[in-house]
């Protein structure tokens, strides 16, 4: 059916555009705005990174296989093409000036390929590690990080036997392909894990077992890098999931400076251990010993970091840019308190012509944003809203009540 909310992309031009390399670039590397930025993935990351590019004067490429993918709709050119298709891949290298990601899933050896003919931010090794979190885990501890333990598992006896060794609680998760809970079961008593073999598609899958932390929060943090091995890494940002998905951040995490310095310690650590061009979300659980725990790693903005557009000077979409530009990075001061609720397609659909939106922006400081998806699923990120305060709990509770009146009209 025809998305009625949709746009084509801006400009609507089919011209093919190639790669600006005859502009003048004032360093080796640098990539100045008039340049094309290719981007793998349409969604909203992609989105919000290309608002900022088009705001600083670059030209964006969008590479996804949706027609009116949000960040197609605000780009300036879409290839619209499968992730594996090596073809559109070679396209996007050949007519961007630097290519970067909004999707940690993209086929590594058509990575490596268009490798030779554009820098491709983060690389191709990055991503072999963050598209598996066996791999993830074993990085982290190889850095000195602590990690929930774990093993890597894919039969049932090898399950049997990492319980044996690892205990219960437990949860099973598909060691690739698994973001916001999905393929993951957990087991309270050994005698669930045929059943949670089954729940996670086992005998076909790379697995891992987990024992289950422990936590008291969960945090996360997003920390730039640059080709230059400068590091620079946002605030903590305190983590509510529901139902495994992202639910509500809230900046600065409230947890003790000491535990918010490790978080920050752990990020920087392992960006720099994967030499990482562009930006690295590190997700952590904080124990209840207070000690941090690396749990995943993503190469690209981060749900948790959407904060950042209305409460630091440069947002992680424009750090992610001058990460991979080569350019210095910006301030990650926190302005302000700020607390990000995301709005799910269960409770408030798409959100256009919602009567609650006006009573939602009524609430001081709230910042609304929409993905452009014109189909809301249960599960389906459609938007956000961000509220600042005095303090982190005052900006939470703008947040919560703003995304009250959205959902339920006035309130
Ligand atoms: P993940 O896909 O690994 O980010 O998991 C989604 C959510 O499930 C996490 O944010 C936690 O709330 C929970 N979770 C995942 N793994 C563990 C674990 N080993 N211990 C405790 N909670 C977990």
């Amino acid at each position: 059916m025809a998305d009625p909310h949709a746009q084509g992309p801006a400009g609507g031009s089919a011209l093919p555009h190639s790669r600006t390399s005859a502009l003048p670039h004032s360093a080796p590397g640098v990539v100045l705005p008039g340049a094309t930025l290719g981007i793998v993935g349409g969604g909203q990351l992609g989105r919000m990174f290309a608002l900022e590019a088009r705001r600083m004067g670059y030209r964006v490429l969008v590479l996804d296989p949706g027609r009116a993918s949000p960040a197609a709709q605000v780009a300036d050119e879409h290839l619209e093409a499968p992730f594996d298709d090596p073809a559109a891949m070679r396209a996007l290298a050949e007519r961007s000036d630097v290519v970067t990601l909004e999707w940690e899933n993209a086929d590594v050896a058509t990575l490596r390929e268009i490798e030779r003919i554009v820098p491709v931010r983060p690389g191709p090794g990055v991503l072999e590690v963050a598209q598996h979190r066996v791999r993830e885990k074993e990085t982290a501890r190889a850095l000195g990080i602590l990690t929930a333990d774990f093993r890597a598992v894919s039969t049932r006896a090898e399950l049997r036997d990492a319980l044996a060794e690892i205990g219960t609680p437990a949860v099973l998760k598909t060691a690739r392909f698994g973001y916001d809970g999905k393929g993951q079961a957990v087991i309270r008593d050994a005698a669930e894990a045929d059943a949670a073999f089954d729940t996670v598609g086992g005998g076909d899958a790379e697995l891992i077992l987990e024992a289950w932390v422990k936590f008291s929060a969960e945090v996360s943090v997003v920390c730039a890098r640059t080709a230059r091995g400068e590091t620079a890494c946002f605030p903590v940002a305190e983590n509510v999931h529901r139902d495994a998905i992202l639910d509500v951040s809230i900046v600065p995490a409230r947890v003790p400076p000491a535990v918010a310095d490790e978080a920050r310690r752990v990020a920087e650590a392992m960006a720099a251990g994967l030499e990482v061009v562009g930006l690295l979300a590190v997700e952590m659980f904080v124990g209840e010993d207070g000690h941090v725990r690396m749990n995943e790693i993503a190469p690209r903005p981060h749900n948790s970091g959407h904060y950042t557009l209305e409460a630091c000077p440069v947002s992680q979409f424009e750090q992610q840019l001058r990460a991979v530009c080569g350019l210095p990075l910006g301030s990650t001061e926190l302005l302000r308190p700020a607390a990000m609720v995301n709005l799910m397609g269960d409770d408030a659909g798409t959100a256009l012509g919602r009567p609650g939106v006006a009573d939602a922006l009524a609430v001081p400081t709230t910042a609304l944003h929409l993905y452009g998806k014109a189909e809301a699923r249960p599960g389906r990120k459609m938007g956000h809203l961000t509220a600042l305060g005095e303090t982190p709990d005052q900006a939470l509770e703008r947040a919560l009540r703003a995304r009250a009146r959205l959902v339920g009209g006035t309130g």
